[in-house]
């Protein structure tokens, strides 16, 4: 009887510090939940995005990576950035603001990236208004300017969306009249 009612009392001592540990970890699995919540579901770049991110490696001659993040608390709307890391720039894709355009705008984010990076603008406090026009500029080369036109105006009313546009259109004036 003497090991039975041990044996009770060590299963039942047993099952309550399952059930202890099992609420002392819930904070943790819920962190665990929306971790994979933000995580990528699918890559960062689809295949058409990474031959078109070659591409402009190619085009700035610098060593250049990439991956994915969460959203950016500070600036959810923001799609990707630049920084460097060693020698090496990487463009962080906040995920999924960057997966919530269209193909033609993410190809327009990735060259507009590059305008950065080809111009080694170095983003420690964002970008300013002349840097944003420069790789904005950079971008028109390999993106039409209404989709430029088209992503600024979705974050108006912005005096820095407002000069981008007027970017943009005097380029688009500029490349109708050369034909
Ligand atoms: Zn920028």
């Amino acid at each position: 009887m003497r090991t039975k009612e041990r044996l009770s009392i060590a299963l039942v001592t047993a099952f309550c510090g399952m059930i202890v540990l099992w609420s002392i970890s819930a904070p943790l699995r819920m962190t665990d939940l929306s971790l994979s919540a933000v995580s990528p579901s699918k890559p960062v770049l689809d295949s058409q995005e990474q031959e078109f991110f070659n591409f402009m490696v190619q085009q700035v001659h610098k060593p250049v990576s990439y991956r994915g993040e969460p959203p950016n608390i500070e600036n959810h709307r923001n799609p990707a950035m630049v920084i460097k890391e060693h020698n090496t720039f990487v463009i962080l894709f906040y995920i999924p603001v960057f997966h919530s355009y269209d193909s033609q705008t993410r190809n327009f984010i990735i060259s507009h990236e590059f305008g950065h990076i080809y111009y080694n603008h170095l983003r420690h406090e964002g970008s300013t208004l002349n840097e944003q026009i420069q790789a904005d500029t950079f971008a028109l080369s390999f993106s039409s300017p209404d989709v430029l036109i088209d992503f600024c105006n979705a974050f108006l009313p912005d005096k820095e969306m407002a000069a981008r546009i007027k970017n943009a259109q005097a380029y688009k004036e500029k490349h109708l009249l050369q034909y």
